[in-house]
């Protein structure tokens, strides 16, 4: 019959394109099909994930989680039977000795000339100033360089106080601008003979809380104790300073560094269908400071990175590489695991197609950076085709990594980043606000979005991204 001949007609016409369409265009990097799959997995978490309910587990049932406290060690079990429960693959650990050092309390006044009582934390890291405490003069400076610029005479034994603001930015230029201050301050000021250091927090909450963090002492100078204080106290005490009498403080902290302990990386994987070797990997910080939940740094991107791979690995058709969730030992204190995961995958660095981390909040994503091999970067414009219904832009070949994944660029390893947005992140990080309640379950499903479709192209790609040049370990 006529009607019967003309839909087998359209059956088999309708097999034909298929057919021609899930074949790749000579050169082409991914065929209509896997384009298709990733539209379809962004259209999907568009809808709702369970991202919001993996950080929600994480902070219900342990918690703040720095390294080597009884919170990490739970948060190694937590992932553990997160990813084994969620059907990961090759669910295991890597062990990983890291830093145990213990806040303790910490108090800071100004005795003269207008008492009052400053709202402070120890800056990750510090050594304590034993139970007599400290009280001295103040000497102020603007910026670290400042500080470094003063004769040491106007520096010995006294308290330095780095007086810098933290500007608000979408990309978080502002942290970069002034981290140095928690970082490096407390040796620049040790080397001056300073007895201690405070700085106006690295964070851009008017509310007072104190934005903790590391420090980095070095070798070569003396180690002395260091605070953050809050926006608005550090307002006051700049205020007194202004007032142009001498400023005297008290400062208390029985903070002190424990034995190091064990931690570990969790990692857990989506099987690659045809070449299971090569490895794209997703990261994202396992611990957190102690102040505050780790919700937002970086519950949130455990959950993204967590979320991202089990929707590809829902589907029916697995992509031809490995997607591999790793969740990073003790990022905050010293990326102790993201440097014990590149020693170990030294010989496999090579099968390391590509790399990307979520550590930057909660979202929206609003960019996709990249650092590619140049050859790579016009491939790229069909990932952000799939990325752009979502509010994401193009962004330069120039992108820095998460500090877990730094490791693997230096040695060749392209990285993707889709940029967070931090326009609110410096907020509560690093704070007793950082809590479930800053994170938005939208924002976090746009991410989760944007972090799979990167993932799934990536481990469908008919090339890889090349390789990036070697930097010399630092
Ligand atoms: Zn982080
Ligand atoms: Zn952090």
């Amino acid at each position: 019959m006529i009607l019967q001949s003309r839909s087998a007609f359209v059956i088999q016409a309708a097999a034909l394109l298929a057919l021609l369409s899930s074949a790749a265009a000579p050169g082409a990097d991914w065929s209509e099909q896997d384009l298709a799959a990733a539209a379809a997995l962004r259209d999907k978490a568009m809808t709702g994930t369970r991202a919001y309910e993996h950080v929600s587990s994480l902070v219900t049932e342990v918690g703040p989680r720095s390294a080597g406290s009884p919170g990490d060690a739970a948060a190694v079990r937590w992932a553990m039977n997160r990813l084994g429960s969620l059907g990961f693959s090759h669910v295991r650990t890597q062990d990983v000795l890291v830093p145990h050092w213990v806040r303790g309390t910490a108090e800071v006044a100004i005795l003269a000339p207008f008492p009052q009582t400053l709202v402070a934390t120890s800056i990750g890291g510090s050594v304590g100033t034993g139970e007599e405490g400290i009280e001295a003069q103040v000497v102020n400076a603007a910026s670290l360089d400042a500080l470094s610029a003063l004769p040491a005479g106007n520096v010995k034994d006294k308290i330095v106080f780095i007086d810098e603001r933290m500007q608000r930015a979408r990309d978080g230029s502002g942290y970069a601008a002034t981290v140095r201050n928690r970082s490096q301050g407390p040796s620049v000021a040790a080397n001056l003979g300073a007895l201690a250091l405070v700085i106006r927090s690295v964070g851009t909450s008017d509310d007072r809380i104190a934005h903790t963090g590391g420090l980095n002492y070095r070798p070569d100078a003396p180690r002395i104790p260091a605070f953050a204080i809050s926006n608005p106290d550090a307002d006051v005490l700049a205020r007194q300073l202004q007032a142009g009498k001498p400023v005297r403080m008290r400062l208390k902290s029985t903070a002190r560094e424990l034995p190091p302990a064990w931690s570990a990386n969790v990692i857990g994987e989506i099987p690659g269908r045809e070449r299971p070797a090569e490895i794209v990997l997703l990261a994202a910080h396992l611990d957190s400071w102690d102040l505050g939940y780790g919700a937002i740094d970086d519950g949130a991107g455990v959950a993204i990175v967590t979320e991202a791979a089990r929707l590809i690995g829902k589907l029916d058709r697995a992509p031809a590489r490995t997607i591999r969730v790793v969740l990073f030992a003790n990022e905050e204190f010293g990326t102790s695991g993201g440097r014990e995961y590149a020693r170990l995958a030294t010989d496999t660095l090579a099968n390391h197609v590509l790399a990307l981390e979520a550590d930057f909040g909660a979202g929206p994503v609003w960019r996709l950076e990249s650092r590619v091999g140049s050859e790579s970067v016009p491939s790229l414009s069909a990932m952000l085709g799939v990325l752009a219904p979502i509010d994401i832009a193009e962004g330069a070949n120039t992108a820095d990594p998460g500090s877990d994944i730094r490791p693997l660029m230096n040695a060749g390893v392209p990285i993707l980043d889709l940029t967070l947005d931090g326009a609110k992140y410096f907020d509560v990080h690093h704070t007793v606000n950082d809590t479930l309640a800053k994170v938005d379950a939208k924002a976090l499903d746009q991410s989760v979005a944007a972090f799979a479709v990167a993932a799934y192209l990536a481990a469908t790609k008919q090339g890889d991204f090349g390789r990036v040049p070697v930097e010399p370990a630092k």
